[in-house]
């Protein structure tokens, strides 16, 4: 059945319940008692109140968690009764799906079509997917001397904090929620304070498909105090986290400051895609040119954020390219009307708005958009903006904007192609259009990335590895080979 405007309707204005924190199965407030609001993207008034947490509350939630690890209910249980209770809880997310889905728009201004199918439906997904690998996953016997049997076994880590942002939550969460608790671990996460409340919605529906107490807990707040509770305390074995380098960093100095504990990051980008004239088709590319850029408005770790276009048709790509965006309708989003919805959050309009003031300043040229639109209405949006005449020493090209903001020039040859696709700290995910498959190989081996997309953008689903390399993170999200990252291989060798 296809998504109706009266079905959004019915729930865009639904009051919405405080974000509360999430311990042992309970809704429960601050300790302190102490709330902040939370204002919606769509037109900047105050949607709900979210609680602020402190140490307390996180040493709460995590000594739940170790508990509940050390009871075995979860951890222990039969890998096929885990699996049953993942199934319980994805069936629920895709019951409550729309409902959820709106919640979220609410809270962080993706349009409604991209949150449904993003957020709810792929969380879902992936809950089945590590749901149904984890009793098919088996330990091994090493080819050791035959006096001894030497066995491996996986076995949860015990405490996972995972620290998730505010684009995609309920789909980045659940990329690091799903494997870990397949796996048999406890988890205590700290949504985004920018955007919780889909996530708090999904926790309590894990209650309500027989998740026990303490398994998974939430505790919301500002990251700077409760992220920073989660990645000192001594009883948190690994912290999983996406978001921006900065924090990334925060988090490395925690585990050094604290018990050494794993810490897994996924972090930014300054994606690359690369037009060669030979592209197989030149329409395709620049429809997706601007889609990998200005969906969700940028704000998606691997946007290709840097475009270089061999120069034979770098005005014809330019124009293809301007006509795509120039037909994205910008706007409510929770209106089937338009296609792209609202910025986040005011501070990341501000940050779209001076990081285009910057890039003038330092001689780009706005080749279209460049303008806040719709400011009357109190939201936070802004025109898809493509801006040319860039160069390697621009903040623009080397720093994360997170808004709808290309950055485009050409490339004479292969050789300064692969340059400009190195030329950041970064190495998140790259494009790359030709049809020379003997090219389309050699330049891939030669991009530092963890991700390459040849004549496509996003073709990948949670079968495939998402991670990247440099500043762009560590330990991949995503497929059968996550899981790794929340289990410990334990040797056990018995004398015969
Ligand atoms: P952010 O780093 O500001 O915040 C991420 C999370 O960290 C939030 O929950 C926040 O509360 C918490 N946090 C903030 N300060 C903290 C501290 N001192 N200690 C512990 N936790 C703290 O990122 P954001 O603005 O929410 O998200 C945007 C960033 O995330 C961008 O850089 C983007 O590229 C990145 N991102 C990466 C991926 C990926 O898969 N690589 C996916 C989505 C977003």
């Amino acid at each position: 059945m296809s998504l109706q405007q009266a079905q959004i309707n019915a729930l865009r204005n639904l009051p919405v319940p405080p974000g509360l924190n999430f311990i042992d199965n309970e809704a429960v407030p601050a300790a302190s008692g102490e709330d902040m609001p939370v204002f919606s993207p769509i037109d900047g008034t105050e949607l709900t109140r979210l609680a602020v947490s402190g140490g307390e509350d996180m040493d709460r939630a995590v000594t739940a968690a170790r508990r509940a690890f050390e009871a075995g209910d979860w951890a222990r249980m039969a890998p096929m009764d885990r699996k049953k209770i993942m199934f319980r809880w994805a069936d629920l997310i895709d019951r409550h799906a729309l409902e959820i889905a709106v919640l979220g728009v609410r809270d962080n201004g993706t349009d409604i079509r991209m949150a449904l199918k993003g957020e709810p439906q792929s969380a879902a997904e992936t809950i089945r997917f590590y749901g149904e690998a984890i009793d098919k996953r088996n330990g091994e016997i090493t080819p050791t001397r035959k006096e001894v049997l030497s066995l491996i076994h996986k076995e949860p880590v015990g405490v996972v904090g995972v620290i998730i942002p505010w684009n995609f939550p309920l789909m980045i969460g659940a990329w690091k929620l799903a494997p870990a608790l397949a796996a048999g671990n406890s988890v205590v996460v700290k949504p985004s304070e920018e955007a919780a409340l889909s996530t708090l919605r999904v926790i309590e529906l894990a209650a309500e498909a027989g998740m026990p107490p303490g398994v998974l807990n939430a505790v919301n707040g500002r990251g700077a105090v409760v992220g920073e509770a989660l990645g000192l305390h001594m009883d948190v074995d690994v912290l999983a986290f996406t978001g921006s380098g900065g924090v990334g960093r925060r988090l490395l100095e925690y585990s050094a400051r604290s018990n050494l504990k794993r810490v897994y990051l996924e972090l930014g980008g300054k994606s690359p895609n690369l037009v060669f004239a030979d592209a197989p088709d030149l329409e395709k590319a620049a429809k997706e040119t601007a889609a990998s850029i200005f969906r969700n408005n940028g704000q998606v770790c691997v946007a290709a954020s840097r475009l270089a276009v061999e120069r034979p048709v770098y005005d014809d790509f330019m124009q293809m390219v301007a006509k795509e965006a120039a037909a994205l309708k910008i706007g409510d989003p929770l209106s089937l009307e338009y296609s792209t919805g609202a910025l986040a959050n005011v501070a990341q309009l501000e940050k779209t708005k001076s990081a285009i003031a910057r890039a003038r300043g330092q001689g780009a040229e706005i080749f279209q958009g460049g303008h806040q639109i719709h400011a009357e209405s109190g939201g936070f949006y802004h025109e898809p903006t493509i801006l040319t005449g860039v160069h390697a020493s621009m903040d623009v090209v080397q720093n994360e904007v997170f808004g709808p903001v290309l950055a485009a020039r050409a490339f004479d040859s292969e050789a300064e192609a692969i340059t400009i696709a190195n030329e950041t700290v970064y190495g998140l995910s790259s494009v790359l259009w030709t049809a020379n498959l003997s090219r389309a190989h050699c330049i891939s081996a030669k991009i530092k990335s963890g991700v390459v997309q040849i004549n496509c953008y996003s073709g990948a689903d949670i079968t495939a590895p998402l991670g990247g390399v440099r500043q762009s993170g560590n330990g991949s999200d995503r497929s059968l080979h996550a899981l790794g990252k929340y289990e410990n291989l334990k040797s056990k060798w018995i004398q015969l």
